[in-house]
């Protein structure tokens, strides 16, 4: 039974938990190289790609650090329509990168047009864009941005950060053309903070090889070197990725569309609810995230009332994220969260109210 509704850490499974404790190898043996290597294959298939798995011990910010340091000299074009990509901007102009905004209101979805029109205007080496913007439960339409870019500018590498999606919501790295996609461990997949996963296409690994100044724990070029032989430069989280291996057999069972499908049931019943006990969704009606609902606090709840209410019962929901704390709180319904838990939840939500 899932009790955490709070977009990430979210409850982990048992099963998962108790694959940490298994004893520790040599990190530089046969036995780490060969679980790295088919944990990494059996990560593919949630990117949908052929492209090149990493799984770093960091957070999902290191990997937005890594996208900037490697795959861009100077200029990105950065996406920002809430909390997250605000941060991925200032990793890029702390990194020393001529970042540019392209900006939408908290709420609003970045959207294709407006990308082609800030590629019309100046050539940047690479765009970062958030598909699910967790402060917001905005779902940016990453396919149809990335099919513009490839028609406007076609040089400039497509960084994504699915943080709060990837294993959660169908992304088509391939397909749709994209040459990073970056999540951190603790939201859709389920499992305990501390890992963070990316897919890199190979372009995008040609293209670092000439940027100057990208660090060392984040350079992909060093990674990509260690990976060849099934192995990391520093010492990996190894209790973490015993836990992603079985973690991603589970979802290999359940199996990936129907995993979808469960997010995007789970997503109709509270965007449904909202309305139908007075609240409104914060983001715009068709660019809604299938993995956590910004709900605006219309009925002027009092959230830590609210708050140790849902907790005497078990259960933890969020509050608003920065500027929208107080203003909205958040449900996540993401990683194993199952229909039955969020009908708890907001059954308990309407006994507070009344
Ligand atoms: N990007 C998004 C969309 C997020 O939701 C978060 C965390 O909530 C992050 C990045 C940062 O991830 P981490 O805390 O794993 O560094």
């Amino acid at each position: 039974m899932s009790t955490m509704f709070v977009p990430g850490p979210v409850d982990v499974d048992e099963e998962v938990l108790s694959a940490q404790s298994q004893q520790m190898v040599p990190h530089r043996s046969r036995e780490f190289e060969d679980l790295y290597r088919q944990t990494r294959a059996k990560a593919q298939p949630l990117f949908a790609t052929q492209a090149t798995i990493f799984i770093v011990t960091s957070s999902g910010t290191g990997l937005q650090e890594a996208a900037v340091r490697n795959l861009a000299k100077r200029d990105v074009l950065s996406c920002v329509n809430g909390a997250f990509s605000q941060r991925w901007y200032e990793v890029a102009a702390t990194n020393a990168k001529q970042a540019d905004r392209l900006e939408a209101d908290w709420g609003q979805p970045i959207l294709p047009e407006m990308v082609a029109d800030a590629l019309s205007k100046k050539e940047y080496e690479l765009i970062t864009l958030v598909h699910n913007e967790t402060s917001t439960g905005v779902q940016n339409p990453v396919q149809e941005i990335a099919a513009v870019v490839t028609e406007v500018s076609p040089e400039t590498l497509i960084s994504v950060d699915a943080v709060s999606s990837l294993a959660g919501v169908k992304i088509e790295m391939d397909a749709w053309g994209l040459d990073m996609v970056l999540t951190s461990s603790q939201k859709c997949l389920a499992l305990p903070p501390g890992l963070a996963l990316a897919a890199v296409s190979d372009r995008a690994l040609a293209y670092a090889k000439n940027v100057p100044a990208r660090g060392w724990y984040f350079d992909l070029v060093r990674l990509e070197k260690h990976l060849n032989k099934d192995s990391t430069p520093a010492t990996p989280a190894m209790s973490l990725i015993y836990a992603l291996e079985r973690q991603l057999d589970r979802i290999q069972d359940e199996g990936l569309e129907n995993r979808f499908a469960r997010h995007s049931t789970m997503a109709q019943l509270v965007q449904d609810w909202v309305p139908a006990n007075g609240f409104e969704v914060f983001a715009r009606d068709g660019y809604r995230s299938n993995t956590v609902t910004a709900v605006k606090n219309t009925l002027g709840l009092d959230f830590d009332s609210l708050d140790a209410f849902l907790i005497s019962r078990g259960m933890r929901i969020a509050n608003g994220y920065g500027q929208l704390r107080g203003q909205t709180f958040r449900i996540a319904h993401m990683g194993e969260t199952q229909m039955t838990d969020l009908k708890k939840l907001l059954a308990a939500i309407e006994e507070f109210v009344a």
